[in-house]
């Protein structure tokens, strides 16, 4: 999961950070900036925040952003290491960005890359230079090759152009006025830019936007299927987001309400209170807590100043950021018996430490609910839970993980209501069935099943 930005139309460089900030839940790694003036490309990066991203006083017309989220590789530790772990990347007359994680990108190169996206960058570039410098040739050359989730945003011959895998599964999508032009990860950034979105980047589509407002659509790559990430709509969006035509916070809240149902036919003692584990599953405990008649309260409180605790990477560190992540009204606890709704159980570091607090703090009852069903299989797109043993779905079953967090009842969404609750049919769910769309991560699957026991990640193992 990575956030990417272009701009095309004149913008001073401060309000570009400002709109890459829109998209630094997406990535807190690093992040970067970079803009073409008189045919030269320019950029800035920084470790953490975009906002650490330190900028000229300029105004170009055409921009590239980025928020970086490890998948593969490790974090940036320091500031030497941005140019080679963060992008937008650039390669003679080109540089992009993209959100996804190229599955094959070993089986297609002998040097060694740190990310896929520079990866993605050189080969463009390579098969520019073959192929006359005519974009969507060499667009179509590359992602005959290359397996995996991709949504890039690049610039090519001072015309910005964004371009989406055949499965569609990261979301990318685009806005216009008469001057400017955005394509974000998310539409939280035009909705700051004042844009109104016209649509998402169709998947197997690349489009290029030229200075003079000329818009061009090629049709590089179909497949009658489409795969989009249904985790988005759970955990990885803003709430305020709209991924192909469905308002996250809408998605959110439908899947609360189906919890509640779930929750009734447990037959459980009613909560007391309805409590989300902040911030994104706010609104599912909302429709919980109205569906079952009874209070939401925000007795866990967030500290605002540390990350997610998803992104960190290793269980060291997870332990210690969930520890410092969480306040409690403690006075609001005591003999209460307490339904805490969180997005998803993955690793099962946050629900174990919340029930424990909930307990300690004095609370009778501690029931705990997922929006998402049990995740139990790698993602090999884009997300850093690329070894199945990390998932404790996985390796349990259900009154193993209720034990384990130490819960009174667990509560899983199930998977047609998950479905349902996002009104879209042609999702992604591999992380939760073992389906995964595309050829060469299925080849992966089929290839660690015998080598479980192996330390490291899965792809890294076979590729
Ligand atoms: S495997 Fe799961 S997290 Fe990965 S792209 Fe598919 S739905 Fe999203």
């Amino acid at each position: 999961m990575c956030g990417v930005l272009g701009i095309l139309g004149k913008m001073d460089l401060p309000m570009a950070r400002e709109l890459l900030l829109l998209l630094a839940h997406r990535g807190q790694d690093a992040a970067g900036l970079l803009w073409e003036s008189e045919n030269i490309f320019t950029e800035s990066k920084a470790t953490g925040s975009p906002a650490f991203i330190e900028l000229p006083n300029d105004s170009p017309s055409i921009i590239l952003g980025s928020t970086r989220y490890p998948t593969i590789g490790k974090r940036v530790a320091n500031e030497e290491e941005l140019d080679i772990f963060v992008g937008p990347f650039q390669s003679e007359n080109v540089a992009l960005t993209h959100n996804g994680n190229i599955t094959n990108m070993a089986c297609q190169t002998e040097r060694e890359y740190f990310t896929d996206a520079q990866f993605l960058t050189d080969k463009l570039a390579q098969y520019l230079k073959e192929n006359d410098n005519q974009l969507q040739d060499a667009i179509g050359k590359l992602s005959s090759e290359v397996d995996g989730a991709f949504s890039i945003v690049g610039i090519h011959d001072s015309k910005l152009f964004a371009f989406r895998d055949a499965r569609g599964f990261k979301p990318l999508v685009f806005g216009r006025s008469k001057d400017l032009t955005i394509i974000a990860s998310e539409s939280t950034v035009h909705a700051m830019a004042g844009l109104t979105i016209e649509r998402d980047v169709y998947p197997g589509e690349l489009l290029v936007f030229s200075k003079n407002g000329k818009l061009e659509s090629f049709s590089i790559s179909q497949n009658a299927l489409h795969s989009h990430c249904f985790f988005e709509y759970v955990y990885f969006a803003h709430p305020a987001s709209t991924i192909e035509n469905q308002l996250v916070y809408d998605v959110r809240f439908r899947l609360g309400r189906a919890l509640a149902h779930a929750f009734k036919k447990m037959n459980k003692e009613p909560p007391d209170y309805v409590v989300p584990v902040p911030d994104t599953s706010r609104p599912a405990a909302q429709a919980l807590a109205e569906t079952l008649g009874v209070p939401m309260r925000e007795i866990i409180l967030k500290n605002r100043y540390l990350g997610r605790t998803f992104i960190v990477r290793t269980q060291k560190e997870r332990n210690a950021m969930a520890k410092r992540k969480y306040l409690y009204l403690t006075d609001k606890i005591e003999n209460k018996t307490i339904l805490v709704v969180d997005d998803s159980i993955v690793r099962g570091t946050t629900a174990k430490m919340i029930v424990h607090d909930l307990k300690e703090l004095g609370a009778s009852k501690v029931y705990f609910a997922a929006t998402c069903p049990p995740q139990d299989h790698p993602c090999y797109y884009g997300i850093d839970i690329s070894t199945g043993k990390e998932l404790i779905a996985s390796n349990s079953r259900r009154e193993d993980i209720r034990k384990y967090i130490g819960a009174d009842a667990l509560i899983y969404q199930n998977m047609s209501d998950l479905v349902n609750a996002i009104g879209l049919k042609d999702l992604c769910l591999a992380c939760l069935d073992g389906e995964y769309p595309t050829e060469h991560a299925r080849f992966i699957q089929e290839q660690i099943q015998d080598d479980v026991e192996s330390d490291g990640r899965d792809y890294e193992r076979v590729v």
